[in-house]
């Protein structure tokens, strides 16, 4: 295994799924999280330059499940406000002893980060636009869970495609395994980097996207990553783009509706949110196991 998890691209298909199985033992049959006092010895530093809320704080109920010291860096309240840069900070707290560094950033400085300092390990929580491994890992994981394995599934992505780094490393999770079908669906405007991909296929009707879906996974439209304002009169976006009851109908009756959250009701129905299919809130519960594992792989390795 590599030293860091930079890219869900540094696991094999092999490493992916044993990430999965290992994180199975970290839930107990009543479906709480074990406590192991496996790294008592280890500190986790928890540098988040971008909002979260799942990703942050799940990765710091898994450290701590693990025994290990947390460190909640808040940029806010960091020598950062007195300009200090990235790698200054993650050096200094390289310097005080600090294992592991999870990191969230808006701009790709992981990499390089890693390479200036070998000795910490660094797992990425987020990198701009660009990649979020640790929830392709949970994203896959709940897939399995209800559908035991990826292989002969239809999934369809739904929403702002473009700003997605759930999107991206989900898709490059999942080429390791044999799907039957991908669609790629929502506004063209925020589809463009999925016109012509790679795997799958876009479908900008997203009712014809959902023919037969066995997994439905919706996206919030990220204002915050667009670089003009969006022109877009909502309720004409929420009848094409919005999973509603009704568009639920077109995939199949046990499909799975999933969502990275935060959900803004936009892109998904309330109705949708709390109906049968929806594994959202799974999902979450999952990421803290997922980290587990991540967490105990990547300090043991
Ligand atoms: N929470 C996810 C992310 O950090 C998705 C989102 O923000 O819409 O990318």
């Amino acid at each position: 295994m590599a030293k860091n998890l930079l890219s869900i691209k540094d696991l094999t298909k092999e490493e992916i799924l044993d990430l999965i199985k290992f994180s199975n033992n970290f839930i107990d049959d009543e479906g709480n999280f074990r406590k192991e006092n496996l790294f008592p010895e280890k500190i986790v530093a928890n540098v988040f330059c971008e909002p979260s809320t799942r990703t942050k704080s799940s990765f710091a109920i898994a450290a701590g499940n693990l025994g290990c010291s947390v460190v909640d860096f808040n940029i806010d309240n960091s020598s950062v406000q007195k300009g200090e840069s990235i790698f200054e900070t993650v050096d200094a707290l390289n310097l005080m002893g600090v294992d592991l560094c999870v990191l969230r950033h808006p701009k790709s400085v992981i990499r390089e980060l890693a390479e200036s300092l070998p000795k910490m390990v660094f797992i990425n929580a987020g990198e701009g636009a660009i990649s979020h491994p640790t929830q392709a890992l949970l994203d896959i994981k709940t897939i399995i869970d209800h559908k035991n394995s990826l292989d002969g599934l239809k999934i369809v992505i739904v929403g702002d495609l473009d700003h997605s780094r759930v999107t991206s490393s989900f898709v490059e999770g999942i080429s390791n395994f044999d799907v039957d079908s991908l669609i790629f669906s929502g506004h063209p405007e925020m589809c463009s980097k999925y016109q012509n991909p790679e795997i799958g296929k876009y479908e900008p009707d997203f009712e014809k996207a959902l023919q037969d879906a066995d997994v439905v996974m919706t996206l919030r439209i990220q204002y915050e990553r667009f670089e003009k304002d969006l022109d877009l009169d909502l309720e004409t976006y929420k009848n094409s783009y919005q999973l509603s009851t009704s568009k639920l109908g077109c995939a199949k009756a046990d499909a799975i509706i999933m969502h990275p959250g935060p959900v803004n009701y936009v892109e998904i129905t309330e109705a949708v949110y709390d109906s049968e299919n929806s594994v959202i809130r799974q999902q979450i519960a999952n990421g803290v196991a997922i980290r587990m594992a991540v967490l105990s792989r990547f300090l043991s390795s």
